[in-house]
């Protein structure tokens, strides 16, 4: 029987002890008779030679061969411009859905387990886009941007998965986390997407909740929640939040999933101050493992393995970094022989997890795409270009602005509407107390009686042109309008 490969990266830091330690574990499972590890290079001696991306051309195709990579965590060089590899991984192979689940463990101990609430729930978190494209630029002397940007496909995706993963735990509820109250495009978008997509689940509710509230209810009574989908930067928050409500980032497991290629680690970092001791807890990198084999098809090992680390931690084995201090703590090696030990048993005081008989087929994968592909949500919608938003870097008051850009646009199919600062309307009314910065946003929309989609993106480009004689240009944006709906959002006290 040909075995399955899986890329493998051991990472930095703690990485290669508790890697070398979780291998010991999977191959005594059993894991090793259906999987190949096939090692790569990446991380920190690949960003010390040079290369800035953090893995070598070898290391890129290993990955893209075997369609799963485990890894171990990897250290981000700090400041130099170098991005972190974890984000970049994620990103260049579409691994599109972050999926973290958080369980109450025996052995781990809470606040919540102590009052005897049983937290098990998972959080599904969009990977690629929002403010993780990094997308960012110094406009002025005093102002810098990132762009957030969320894409309807990009969504659907996301929710599909969870939706998708909820139908097979069986979940009767998914939520919708977002912040859709304020940015109500891009989270609008989100939030649209999810209830478009659930149609196509109809046994499962829907529902949403507001970020900041959310945070709130997790806290106060996180039983309440199953499932939660959120954009890509909630999402990260949220969900070590989450990781705090069970013990922590050393017991939350990670899986990164995308149509071709999927990733699982450990979410916790290379922890510098406690590598070379042989004392890190491989917790983490264990159940990321474990939810590794599930997605390839090795249920009965990933059972097997999860019922053996159960029993270990309600045992009351623990590494120094959790559990009974009064009792001694062991080191990342014993702490794997004891989950070794334990194959074939299961917990006493929580639930085992069924094994089956014999482990499934194997994952079989997709062929691999010809060229990068372009996904679609929206077709045949019809745009118009109704005017252009031109940001600007300026000491002028608003005042003074107004009158430099309404002789600009004189006489040009477009007329000034309105003058904002960091989102507020400064022009034609405003607040004396609205403090301004050296970066305008200056509104220009077609004069009334223009008929939409008499002029097109040229003149709206002639007209940069003009500003641009006096006026240094940050960046400028078309309005349009989408099957006659804007495309554009209005400005705070419009
Ligand atoms: P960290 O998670 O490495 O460490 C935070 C604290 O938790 C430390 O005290 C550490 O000793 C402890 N800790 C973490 N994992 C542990 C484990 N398995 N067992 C016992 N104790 C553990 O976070 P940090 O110090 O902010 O980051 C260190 C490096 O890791 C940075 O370069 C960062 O960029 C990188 N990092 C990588 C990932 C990843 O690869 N997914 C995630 C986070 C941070």
């Amino acid at each position: 029987m040909s075995r399955l490969k899986i890329a493998l990266a051991a990472g930095d830091g703690i990485g290669p002890e508790i890697m070398d330690a979780t291998l010991e574990l999977l191959k005594k499972a059993g894991v090793m008779e259906h999987a190949e590890f096939v090692p790569v290079e990446m991380g920190a001696s690949v960003f010390a030679k040079g290369n800035s991306r953090g893995m070598s051309d070898e290391a890129v195709k290993t990955v893209e061969d075997c369609g799963i990579l485990f890894k171990g965590p990897m250290e981000t060089p700090k400041g130099g411009g170098g991005k972190s590899i974890n984000v970049t991984a994620r990103k260049l192979w579409n691994a599109y859905a972050n999926f973290r689940t958080f369980k109450t463990l025996p052995g781990v101990e809470t606040v919540y387990s102590r009052a005897g609430i049983n937290i098990d729930m998972s959080i599904v978190r969009e990977n690629i886009e929002d403010t993780y494209g990094g997308v960012e630029h110094r406009l002025s002397n005093d102002m810098i941007q990132c762009k957030r940007l969320i894409s309807a496909p990009g969504s659907d995706q996301v929710h599909r998965f969870a939706f998708q993963t909820a139908r097979k735990l069986g979940l009767k509820k998914v939520f919708c986390g977002h912040k859709a109250n304020i940015m109500k495009m891009t989270d609008g978008l989100f939030l649209e997407r999810f209830k478009a997509v659930g149609k196509d689940f109809p046994e499962i509710e829907l529902a949403d909740v507001i970020v900041d509230a959310l945070c709130m209810n997790l806290v106060i009574k996180p039983t309440q929640y199953q499932m939660i989908v959120l954009p890509n930067l909630q999402g990260d928050i949220v969900s070590d939040l989450c990781a705090g409500l069970v013990g922590g980032l050393g017991f939350a497991p990670s899986a990164n999933i995308g149509t071709h290629i999927s990733i699982f680690e450990a979410v916790h970092g290379t922890a510098p101050d406690i590598a070379g001791r042989g004392i890190a807890n491989p917790t983490s990198l264990v159940l990321s493992g474990i939810m590794m084999l599930r997605h390839i098809g090795l249920g009965r090992e990933a059972a097997l393995i999860e019922n053996a680390l159960l029993a270990t931690l309600e045992s009351g084995i623990h590494t120094g970094d959790f559990g009974d201090k009064k009792t001694p703590s062991v080191g990342t090696k014993d702490f794997t022989h004891a989950i070794m030990d334990r194959l074939g048993q299961g917990p006493k005081t929580v639930a085992a997890t069924p094994v089956p008989e014999k482990s499934g087929a194997l994952l079989a994968r997709g062929a691999k795409p010809a060229g990068q592909q372009v996904i679609r949500t929206f077709k045949n919608v019809v745009t118009h270009v109704v005017g252009c938003d031109i940001y600007l870097d300026s000491s002028l008051s608003p005042m003074a602005l107004a009158e430099e850009m309404q002789r600009v646009c004189a006489d040009t199919p477009f007329k000034l509407s309105l003058i904002s600062n960091r989102g507020t309307q400064v022009w034609p009314t405003g607040s004396v107390y609205t403090e301004c910065v050296d970066y305008y946003r200056v509104r220009f929309e077609l004069r009334d009686g223009v008929t939409p989609g008499t002029f097109g993106q040229s003149r709206c480009i002639a007209l940069l042109d003009r500003v641009a004689e006096a006026f240094s240009i940050c960046s400028y944006e078309v309005l349009r309008t989408f099957d006659g709906v804007k495309g554009y959002s209005m400005a705070q006290g419009q």
